[in-house]
Formats: C-alpha cells, sequence, structure tokens
C-alpha cells in the first residue's frame, strides 16, 4: 500500500480534501482526528495530562480542554515538549495500527498537518500532497469555521512552517482557492495518478 501524506496550513483545506478522498474510498487516517479521540471524555490520556498540568485543563465534559490547552502551549514552549511527550507516541501508535488495517487497500491518505523534515512519519510515507492557499483565504475560513479573531490566526500561521518550505516538501500541491467543485476536481484527478502509481508499483518489480 501506497501511503500519501497530506498536510498544509490552518485552514488550508487539510480535512476538506480529505473528505473527497475518502468518498472516492479512500482510507484516511488523520493524525488531528486520532489525537481527538484519544484526548475525549475520560480517555486514559486525559487523566495523563491532568498529572502533568492539572485538572485545570480537564473540560466539564472529562475531555482535553483544547481551547486552555492551547493556549497554554502556544506560549510555553516546555509545556509543548511535556505535552508532546504525552500524546506524539500515543498518535504515532494509533496511526500505524490503522494504516496497517488498511494494507489490502491501494493506497491511503495520512493526514499530518504539522509535517516536517524531522517528522517521525517520513519514514513511513511514500508521497507528500501539500494543500495551499493565500494566507487571506486561510484566515477567512478559520474565521468562519472556528470564530477566532484574525490576531489569533495570524499568530497560528506564523508559528507554522513557512508556506515555501511546506511547498518544497511537496510531491504534488492542489492549490485550493477555489470552491469545492474546483477542488473536487483536482482530487478526482490526483486520485487518478495514485492509482496509476499503484498499478505501476505491482507490475514492475
Ligand atoms: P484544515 O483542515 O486545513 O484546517 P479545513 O479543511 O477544515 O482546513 O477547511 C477550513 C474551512 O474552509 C472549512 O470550513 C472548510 O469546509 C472550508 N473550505 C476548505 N476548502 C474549501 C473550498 N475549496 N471551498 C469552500 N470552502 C472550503
Amino acid at each position: 500500500m501506497l501511503t500519501v501524506a497530506l498536510t498544509g496550513g490552518i485552514g488550508s483545506g487539510k480535512s476538506q480534501t480529505a473528505t473527497l478522498f475518502a468518498a472516492l474510498g479512500v482510507p484516511i487516517v488523520d493524525l488531528d482526528v486520532i489525537a481527538h479521540q484519544l484526548t475525549a471524555p475520560n480517555k486514559p490520556l486525559v487523566a495523563q495530562i491532568a498529572a502533568s498540568f492539572g485538572e485545570a485543563y480537564v473540560a466539564a465534559d472529562g475531555a482535553l480542554d483544547r481551547n486552555k490547552m492551547r493556549q497554554l502551549v502556544f506560549d510555553h514552549a516546555d509545556a509543548r515538549t511535556q505535552l508532546n511527550a504525552i500524546l506524539h507516541p500515543a498518535i504515532h501508535d494509533e496511526a500505524i495500527k490503522q494504516l496497517h488495517s488498511h494494507k489490502s487497500m491501494p493506497y491511503a491518505i495520512l493526514v499530518i498537518p504539522l509535517l516536517d523534515k524531522s517528522s517521525v512519519y517520513n519514514a513511513m510515507i511514500d508521497s507528500v500532497l501539500v494543500i495551499d492557499c493565500e494566507e487571506a483565504t486561510q484566515i477567512n475560513r478559520v474565521k468562519q469555521r472556528n470564530n477566532w479573531d484574525e490576531k489569533q490566526i495570524k499568530k497560528i500561521i506564523d508559528a507554522q512552517m513557512p508556506r515555501q518550505a511546506r511547498l518544497a516538501m511537496a510531491d504534488d500541491v492542489i492549490k485550493n482557492n477555489g470552491n469545492i467543485n474546483v477542488l473536487r476536481q483536482k482530487v478526482n484527478e490526483l486520485h487518478q495518478k495514485y492509482i496509476k502509481t499503484c498499478i505501476l508499483r505491482k507490475t514492475i518489480p
């Protein structure tokens, strides 16, 4: 099975693109989705996070208080390292498990929001698909999706990998500045390409 990493900045359209691949029957393993699942109400990782950071980071429903945690780790690198040490190994294990369960499929998409050259995931990916769009579009989309103010969104964009560095890692790029139909068309084209690559891999030893 071919593993295609799907990455891009906040609001670039990673989830939207993954949904369109999923509609074509492509299995999706999304590290963000896994992180949410592992920190859902009363999951063991929530207790571990509470033990390290305090009960204040657990929301009323027993899930990780994501907003509070985001604010803490954004401004404190030590806290970020400490949180990552709890979350990352568990996310990695789950991602491998999920990818393995799809091994009979021609290819799977692994959504890695923060892919960089030092990522542990590089060892398991065959190809990198970057979702790219103009910064103004990113800001508008996240404003509408999360109801955050522009300053907060800009801060996150500035903390993420620069657009050019991300593009430099790409084997394929989807420019997602248009509407959903334009995006769907690009996804369909890439799907054909990935399927062809899988067939070639099987026929050429
Ligand atoms: P990411 O996962 O990269 O943070 P999303 O896929 O959640 O971004 O996209 C951000 C928002 O923009 C979502 O509400 C999504 O539905 C919307 N969106 C993404 N791409 C398009 C598009 N091509 N046309 C219209 N809306 C889009």
